[in-house]
């Protein structure tokens, strides 16, 4: 691979997350061909596209997971972010896979608050394999929440679930957001999704941001808005 250079700086300013130039090739193949990505604070984004174009490879890339990315990559220090797959430690109590490396006191009525948050309090002290996926799902977010982040990253959060968990577990997030304005990068191909919970939707292709529509909608927002009809049909 030919030297590239990559900046990670913490956001500053107006922006939560400023990405510049994002690119990043497998054996050659390019995925990102320079992708550029404004989040504001509090603003709640969702990154569609088809499948293998490049949504998680981006989304990873602002996390900081993936070393092989370059560019420019503002993002604020405190972020999380919710994978498909929970992820959840086995060998850990739910409050613990909570709480899971964070430091500082009182970690158990974080994990708490958290979990009650999300409607889990009551399984505290349950091993992850004891849950259902929904449920799952719901820890994730509390470990998300725990760490009380800027920018929320999430990746087909809901891609798993079945049909009504996953309206749940939407209208959840939706409330996670409302109550706690983090920015979110929500990474979906289900356009219902992205219309329902977004400020605004992206749709990747050909390695970039290739189109952006902006979701004037009030919430809470219903799917037969005709507004949502009419951007659905756009998309
Ligand atoms: P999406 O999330 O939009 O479905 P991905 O970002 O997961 O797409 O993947 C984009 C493309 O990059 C796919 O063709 C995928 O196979 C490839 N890719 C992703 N991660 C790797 C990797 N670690 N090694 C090789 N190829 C990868
Ligand atoms: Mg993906």
């Amino acid at each position: 691979m030919t030297a590239t250079t990559t900046t990670v700086t913490p956001a500053t300013g107006t922006a939560a997350v400023r990405v510049r130039g994002a690119r990043r090739a497998f054996d050659g193949r390019v995925v990102l061909a320079g992708a550029d990505l404004d989040i504001a604070p509090g603003e709640f984004v969702a990154l569609l596209g088809a499948s293998g174009s490049g949504k998680s490879t981006l989304l990873r890339a602002v996390a900081g997971l993936d070393r092989g990315a370059t560019g420019q990559f503002r993002v604020p220090d405190r972020r999380a972010i919710v994978f498909q797959e929970h992820r959840l430690m086995p060998w850990s109590r739910v409050w613990r896979n909570v709480t899971l490396g964070v430091r500082g006191p009182g970690l158990r009525s974080r994990a708490l608050h958290a979990l009650t948050e999300v409607g889990l309090a009551a399984r505290a002290d349950a091993w992850p394999r004891t849950l259902s996926g929904g449920e799952s799902q719901r820890v994730a977010l509390a470990r998300a929440l725990v760490r009380t982040p800027e920018l929320l990253l999430l990746d087909e959060p809901f891609g798993a679930l079945d049909a009504l968990t996953r309206i749940k577990a939407q209208a959840l997030v939706a409330k996670l957001w409302t109550e706690h304005r983090p920015a979110v990068l929500l990474v979906t191909h289900d356009v219902e999704e992205a219309l329902l919970l977004a400020d605004r939707a992206l749709v990747l292709r050909d390695g970039r941001i290739a189109e952006e529509f902006v979701v004037d909608v009030p919430r809470p927002r219903a799917l037969d808005n005709p507004r949502l009809l009419t951007l659905r049909r756009a998309l």
